[in-house]
């Protein structure tokens, strides 16, 4: 016999949840204070190194896991037991899961560590050990005291555990990651459906269509200038590692600017919709691309994928992914009818011969992606807090967006 279904009425107002955030400030360690963070570095990349490549000697071995610790090295590398031990245990602990996923066949073997690339070390907030000054103006984190940091924004929730970056232009960092509830969003009587796309990152089911960014081009013109002289310069000289620190400058750039409109983005769309159909794309297999720009592209498709992802569960919203094989370019969003002309990507408009409607490409998909998202979730009846919108759905906000 099926089971009756849960009655629709959900009380998803007082939903809490608990959810983990980053925030990230820039400090600026005196001398001393960068003598330490350098031997944190450098003892956490010894470490995690070492106990990968003697984990790896084992399980060839004897087909085993052996989880080893940074006690079991203090004895003969006792420059081990002068930094924070917790950065240790941290490194540690990510050196497991690294390993546990290439186990489960989930990733390839763990990277190495490398001293070019930029330095980190975590360490956690201990009773308090993790703390501002009275005016904000410095922070202090185990082993070190009283860094300077710009705090240029609030942070909310405990802190659980911080990270100290440097990156290869030598600039520090601070990021703090926090615990806090979080209250989900009032339920709104919206759905929309997402296309992704490449010329336009977001074309929705309300005939918006989000511009992918700009400034990525600008940019990708300075770097490609900038990567030709690179590789011009001796290997080893000064010039070559200052113009090094000069391309992963552009890079930080280019990836805050993205991370930054991405989350304006996927905020934006939380806020408005209580349902948002997406395209299950496969964005991973398509950054294998060796195009610069194609998979700067899909990275910000994947990423946004993320950010709705985890910004719904966190608001009380509901993702739909809609499979990736379904034509939703092709079939017309007012009748049905598949005109499979639409097949040829340059074809940006179409009239259908079955009801006359005219399309846009992108809209049309968008419309289908919505369609097929509600009919998967209503067969599907597991969110019943999504479903108790749907009896009142009309078509989206023409708000603008607060981009
Ligand atoms: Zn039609």
């Amino acid at each position: 016999m099926e089971m009756a279904k849960k009655p629709f009425l959900y009380p998803f107002i007082y939903l809490k949840s608990m959810i983990r955030k980053a925030y990230k400030y820039r400090i600026y360690p005196n001398t001393e204070q960068k003598i330490f963070f350098a031997k944190c570095f450098g003892c956490v990349r010894f470490f995690y190194n070492k106990s990968l490549s003697d984990m790896n000697d084992i399980f060839k071995e004897r087909q085993e896991f052996k989880n080893i610790t940074p006690a079991s090295y203090k004895e003969d590398y006792p420059f081990l037991k002068e930094v924070d031990s917790l950065a240790l245990s941290n490194a540690q602990l990510n050196r497991n899961a690294a390993f546990k996923a290439f186990f489960r066949h989930q990733n390839s073997f763990p990277k190495y560590k490398s001293k070019r690339n930029d330095q980190s070390y975590t360490t956690n907030n201990q009773k308090g050990s993790v703390k501002f000054s009275s005016n904000n103006r410095y922070i202090s984190i185990p082993k070190c005291k009283r860094i300077r940091i710009k705090k240029h924004r609030d942070f909310i929730g405990i802190i659980k555990s911080v990270t100290i970056s440097k990156t290869c232009d030598e600039k520090y960092y601070i990021s703090l990651l926090t615990e806090t509830d979080i209250k989900a969003l009032i339920p709104v009587d919206k759905a929309i459906g997402l296309d992704l796309g490449i010329k336009d990152l977001i074309i929705d089911s309300n005939g918006k269509k989000y511009k992918n960014h700009k400034y990525l081009t600008k940019s990708q013109n300075k770097l490609a200038k900038e990567q030709r002289k690179l590789s011009h310069m001796l290997v080893g000289s000064s010039n070559r590692n200052k113009q090094r620190i000069k391309i992963a400058r552009i890079y930080r750039k280019i990836n805050n600017q993205r991370n930054d409109y991405l989350h304006k983005l996927s905020k934006h769309i939380i806020n408005e919709n209580q349902v948002i159909c997406v395209e299950d794309l496969k964005v991973n297999k398509m950054t294998k691309d060796n195009d610069y720009n194609k998979s700067m592209m899909d990275a910000s498709m994947s990423r946004l994928l993320t950010m709705l992802a985890y910004k719904a569960s966190w608001y009380g919203r509901t993702i739909v992914k809609v499979p990736p094989h379904y034509a939703s370019s092709q079939l017309c969003s007012s009748c049905g009818y598949k005109n499979s002309i639409t097949k040829n990507l340059s074809i940006r408009k179409w009239t259908c011969p079955k009801c006359g409607s005219i399309h846009d490409r992108d809209i049309n998909a968008a419309n289908n992606i919505l369609s097929k998202g509600i009919e998967i979730l209503t067969k599907d009846g597991t969110h019943p807090d999504s479903l108790f919108m749907l009896g009142s759905l009309e078509s989206s906000s023409k708000k603008p967006p607060l981009l």
